[in-house]
């Protein structure tokens, strides 16, 4: 069959095209309700293209929709199954096919939209999860995108006495803070060390959660923390970096990834659901992430806004 598909032609050229689909015997063929620009479709349209990965490149992986066709050796899903997609799949398009390991059924009580963020929902709640805060803990999340911003709220939820968020675009911290964060600190403004050293008359915080990504977040998440300090890193990180992590060994720092994804797949199928039931439960609120919307035939459009825009937490294409 023919469908309408996005391919990131050239860093900075999204196109929109038409493209030949069939069903592997062992994919199915998924009807897309709405797919999201993740952080790492923004890193490859800066340019920032991962190895593994060749130009022209069918982007697209943060994405739920409908059942429409499976393979001859499918047997795990049946057309009118909802389902959220974890693969690179092309999900920038009305239709796609997934290998069926990719995929995941869709848990009672989550509604289509935050389904097809399923992916990114479930990662960030997943390391909120496992970052090993507790109760009474000052808990920095370093780096407030949709990811971050969730983490925040999650670990507000499980005790944190204080949630410290970081960033330096000054309308995603004032989301955080609508959404439950205690303090916010602007990064460009601030020196984000010696600020939580202040805060917490220099024993530093009990656990970072690194969501930002660069050389800078990852060094300061590395100053900032208390003696034993837990370091959970979930922010992807493609270029060689230099770390300061003498303190790591001297002041035995824990650290640890939290990555859902990074488990195998058979792994993830169990932690995913629990990931996810806070936020059917309506525990976490993830819809004021959903900044901006474009139709599919404004995809180009959407990444451009992703690029650009400031104000941009989580934008979306509806497929
Ligand atoms: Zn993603």
């Amino acid at each position: 069959m023919k469908t309408r598909a996005t391919q990131l032609k050239a860093p900075g050229q999204i196109v929109l095209v038409e493209r030949e689909l069939t069903v592997g015997p062992e994919e199915v063929l998924v009807k897309g309700h709405l797919s999201g620009v993740c952080g790492s479709d923004k890193a490859m349209y800066r340019g920032d293209i991962p190895e593994k990965i060749r130009l022209p490149f069918w982007i697209g992986h943060e994405s739920g929709g409908m059942v429409v066709e499976v393979g001859s050796k499918v047997r795990e899903f049946q057309p009118g199954d909802k389902v959220m997609a974890f693969n690179w799949c092309n999900t920038f398009a009305d239709y796609y096919t997934v290998p069926v390991s990719g995929l995941q059924p869709v848990p009672d009580g989550l509604d289509m939209d935050l389904a097809s963020l399923g992916e990114p929902i479930a990662c960030a709640m997943y390391s909120a999860l496992t970052c090993g805060a507790q109760l009474g803990d000052v808990v920095v999340v370093y780096g407030v995108g949709f990811a971050g911003s969730i983490i925040a709220q999650a670990v507000k939820r499980m005790g944190a006495h204080k949630v410290v968020v970081i960033d330096v675009a000054e309308h995603k911290l004032a989301i955080a803070r609508r959404l439950g964060s205690d303090v916010l600190i602007n990064a460009r403004t601030l020196d984000p060390v010696q600020a939580l050293r202040d805060l917490t008359k220099g024993r530093g915080a009990d656990v970072v959660v690194e969501a930002a990504g660069s050389e800078t977040s990852m060094n300061q998440a590395t100053a900032m923390l208390k003696h034993n300090g837990i370091l959970a890193l979930y922010s992807w990180i493609t270029q060689p970096v230099t770390l300061n992590i003498g303190r790591w060994h001297d002041d035995g720092l824990q650290i640890r990834t939290t990555g859902l994804v990074h488990h195998t797949e058979q792994e993830r199928v169990i932690w995913t659901p629990w990931a996810l039931r806070p936020v059917v439960q309506g525990q976490v609120d993830v819809r004021p992430l959903i900044t901006h919307e474009f139709p599919l035939e404004k995809v180009a459009e959407a990444f451009e806004v992703a690029d650009r825009d400031p104000a941009a937490v989580k934008v979306v294409v509806r497929t």
